[in-house]
């Protein structure tokens, strides 16, 4: 069993973004991305730290805008304006979940396709959809970005996404499709879950209960990756797969934390380049 390092592979993927970045500033461009934080939410706010490390560490200007949890839909969509506006800013994401009351949909609508880095905007998705995008979602593509580093190939493999959110788990399922996977996607509604997660040669985990993958449910040599982000009885960050019990069970297997959080904040960095690139007419 091989415990697969998300730092390792996230680390070497910020190396490769900042040696790029540094190539563009010799060419007068430094890539920019503005974070919007609205309200207090405590993950959030870690997650947004996280960004702005990584940003600093890859040598890209970043901005964080931190709005009251009061704010109104009109301001929060004023700011994307003026943001969608300036160019020395090539990405724009608005943390989420917003607090009650703010429209997602309408703030993920309003951001530029050009500066959408988190490939949130429903032109994006199609785009993605039909195989010819420019950015993709961060935790699916650093997941996909993973398998590749582990040379764990998709092809014909039996792939199972537990979870069908717009933000993890269908796209991470047309990422295994595009890879030629045959992907089957489960939700709260799926009966016997066990039945096919057992048969799956690749199982992602995208449901965001701690520890609700058991040994069980896994068959044996499975490659396990766990998207969770949960505090386990004890408030310790846990995934959605219990590790201990099924880790002997798989071939390779992703621990929380070190695992595909790491990928996701990579990944923000190279769409962040790519659409610094794109806005300065390089790619
Ligand atoms: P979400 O929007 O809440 O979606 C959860 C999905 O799990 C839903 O599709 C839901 O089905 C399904 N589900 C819930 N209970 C189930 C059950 N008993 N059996 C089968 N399926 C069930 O969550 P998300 O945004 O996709 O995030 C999932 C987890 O990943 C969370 O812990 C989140 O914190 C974490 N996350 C981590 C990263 C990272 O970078 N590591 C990034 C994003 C998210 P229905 O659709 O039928 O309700």
């Amino acid at each position: 069993m091989t415990i697969i390092d998300g730092k390792k592979v996230s680390a070497s993927v910020k190396e490769q973004v900042a040696e790029e970045t540094k190539a563009l500033k010799e060419k007068g461009i430094v890539p920019g991305l503005a974070v919007i934080l609205v309200g207090d939410d405590p993950a959030s706010r870690v997650y947004v730290n996280n960004k702005k490390k990584a940003c600093e560490l890859v040598g890209f200007k970043s901005e964080e805008f931190k709005l009251p949890a009061e704010t109104t839909q009109d301001e929060l969509l004023s700011l994307v304006d003026e943001l969608n506006n300036r160019p020395d800013i090539n990405g724009i994401l608005c943390q989420l979940p917003l607090p009650k009351g703010l429209d997602e949909n309408a703030v993920i609508e309003a951001i530029s396709p050009l500066k959408d880095v988190d490939a949130f905007h429903k032109q994006n998705v199609g785009r993605i959809m039909i195989g010819d995008y420019d950015f993709l979602p961060c935790t699916p593509a650093g997941i996909m970005e993973m398998l590749k580093a582990y040379d764990i190939s998709v092809d014909g493999k039996n792939c199972v996404v537990i979870g069908r959110s717009n933000i993890v788990g269908k796209p991470m399922a047309m990422l295994l499709l595009h890879q030629n996977g045959t992907v089957t996607i489960c939700h709260s509604h799926t009966k016997n879950l066990s039945k096919i997660t057992k048969n799956a040669d690749i199982l992602v985990a995208a449901v965001g209960v701690a520890k609700f993958v058991k040994a069980d449910m896994v068959g044996e040599g499975a490659v396990v990756i766990d998207v969770g982000m949960n505090r386990d009885e004890n408030g310790k960050l846990c995934g959605d797969v219990d590790f201990d019990n099924v880790k002997d069970k798989c071939s390779y297997i992703t621990p929380v934390p070190g695992g595909v959080g790491p990928m996701t904040i990579a990944t923000l960095m190279k769409n962040t380049l790519k659409a610094a690139k794109l806005q300065a007419g390089i790619e």
